[in-house]
């Protein structure tokens, strides 16, 4: 039994198997040995498994994809016969006096190099099998299972960190929990969790070493621990937690239905965040009032192209249709700084949270822009659909923004494509705009007030910089004053302000947020009925 504790991005409990991911073998270790003989039985024995793993997989495939399909396995299998490869190995455990795992990374990779920089080629084809092969090996040998991330049980996913083009990919039915040596809070990995209404520990200080797929563990959100190889005892006791937890989720459900108001009158508007279509499933079920902010920037993530408006035309148009005349908020492309998409091409930058990022890139290369607004517009029709822009500094930017639309709706029209202009807003989340906001409010119909990076700007705090959390304070005064200047200025021209940073789903703020007049709270679906219970419970005053 070994147990860590780490920072919890989302309270909540479970009891499941382990899958490490993405355990490369630059984690491979050079061990000196004493016992030759037995590093190579060692590496005998984990060849005999290999071969089993491949018969299965053959066998799975000429049944799947058929019997040409399926001949890659074979390949591999004669690889492992290899009698060049196999000495090798041999060869630097009995010279080298080190480890089997050691032994066949160094010289898979030695093979697959040599591979690669052959003229022929089927040869340079063979690079990445005998990689393949070897990884196969280490795994054996360190005892970790393989994983099928798409045929896998529900498991809690441990990883040295994951990137939010690697959460998006995976199938969310069969995550439990996830537990990262690193991350922060603010991470869109936290934010994911959040979201999927799972417990997440991240900056988790583990040795993944000593971490397998196939272990059983506790994630427990509410103490930020986790427990692999837990007692009968504990295991007893967390799942007693887990049968509570689900008792509290219950009587939550009786506020399914009821409205968002104060007991003495005052009525606010709680929606749900979301990041594809497919978490609309979990804003319906949680009662959200609309959608308050959809990151569409994750359909972008994942992917080797840029969506086509076609695509993403069909996703808004599902989005507005499933939300039956519910406001649906669609926040513009938001790529940039932990967001990377290869086919950005980006580039490095030293500062890309503040760097070329979100509106910028939108009115850099407006072709860009221009698809998913032509999208947008088109699936306006269909529903109750607003859009708003992300990082606004000036009124010059929705100036520019207003004359692409104007170019759009010519567009449109000449084409005769039935379309829409929908209702416009703004993200305010740098302390540029909370400044101009009087002047902003005057341009646009709403404010949604980004405290994630809002707070990282105004505190001057990478969001994403684990090392920085202990001085992030995202209940800082400087946050609450700016937070009140935007509402008022935003309630001065008639306009109306929300609130879809993570900030929004803080149970220790929502009462002072309903009293500063905040109009909608956008959170974590998972969150919605805990603040309808807070609003329903207390006075606006
Ligand atoms: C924010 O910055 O608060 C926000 C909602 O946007 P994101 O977290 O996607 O940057
Ligand atoms: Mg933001």
């Amino acid at each position: 039994m070994q147990s860590f504790f780490g920072k919890s991005v989302y309270k909540g409990i479970v009891v499941g198997p382990v899958v490490v991911l993405g355990k490369s073998d630059s984690q491979v270790r050079r061990k000196k040995i004493e016992d030759t003989d037995l590093e190579i039985k060692r590496v005998e024995q984990a060849g005999e498994q290999a071969r089993e793993q491949l018969q299965k997989l053959y066998d799975k495939a000429v049944k799947e994809v058929g019997e040409a399909s399926a001949a890659i396995f074979e390949v591999h299998q004669m690889m492992l016969e290899d009698e060049d490869y196999l000495d090798a190995i041999h060869n630097m455990i009995q010279t080298e006096k080190v480890n089997a795992e050691y032994a066949v990374a160094v010289t898979g990779d030695n093979f697959s190099e040599m591979f690669a920089s052959m003229d022929d080629d089927y040869m340079k084809a063979r690079a990445a099998d005998v990689k393949d092969i070897s990884d196969r090996l280490v795994r054996n040998l360190s005892g970790d299972k393989e994983v099928d991330l798409g045929n896998m049980e529900p498991a809690i996913i441990v990883a040295e960190d994951l990137s939010p083009s690697e959460t998006v990919q995976m199938d969310k039915e069969k995550i439990l929990a996830f537990v990262t040596v690193h991350g922060s809070t603010n991470s869109h990995t936290a934010i994911l969790a959040r979201m999927m209404n799972i417990p997440a520990l991240i900056g988790v200080s583990m040795n993944l070493d000593e971490i397998h797929t196939g272990m059983q563990a506790i994630v427990d959100g509410f103490h930020g621990e986790v427990v692999f190889e837990p007692s009968e005892e504990l295991c007893d006791t967390a799942l007693q937690k887990v049968a509570e937890e689900k008792e509290k989720q219950q009587l939550l459900q009786t506020l399914k239905g009821k409205e968002n108001i104060t007991l003495d009158g005052r009525k606010i508007n709680i929606y749900a965040n979301i990041g594809n279509v497919g978490d609309v499933g979990y804003a319906l079920e949680n009662d959200a009032g609309g959608i308050g902010l959809f990151r569409s920037e994750f359909l972008y993530l994942g992917k080797t192209d840029f969506p086509a408006e076609e695509e993403q035309f069909q996703a808004y148009k599902q989005v507005v249709q499933m939300m039956a005349g519910k406001k649906v908020i669609i926040r513009t492309l938001d790529i940039g700084a932990d967001k990377q998409v290869d086919y950005f091409h980006l580039g490095k930058e030293d500062n890309p949270a503040m760097g070329y990022r979100a509106i910028r890139i939108c009115l850099k290369q407006p072709e860009i822009f221009k698809a998913q607004l032509r999208a947008l517009f088109r699936a306006a029709v269909f529903g109750n659909l607003s859009i708003m822009y992300p990082m606004i500094t000036s009124t010059e930017e929705v100036e520019m923004i207003y004359d692409v639309v104007h170019e759009i709706k010519k567009e449109l029209e000449k084409e005769q494509i039935p379309y829409k202009v929908p209702e416009q807003g703004i993200m305010i989340e740098t302390p540029a705009a909370v400044m101009v906001s009087d002047e902003l409010a005057e341009m646009v119909d709403f404010f949604s007030i980004g405290t994630n990076d809002l707070t990282q700007y105004t505190l001057a705090i990478d969001r994403q910089n684990e090392k920085l959390d202990d001085f992030y304070n995202p209940h800082h005064k400087a946050i609450m004053r700016m937070i009140q200047i935007v509402v008022e200025n935003a309630h001065k021209c008639g306009k109306w302000a929300g609130i879809c940073g993570e900030l929004g789903a803080d149970l220790e703020l929502t009462e002072r947020f309903v009293r500063m007049g905040v109009d909608e709270l956008s959170v974590a679906p998972s969150m919605i009925l805990k603040i309808r219970k807070i609003v329903r419970e207390m006075k606006a005053g």
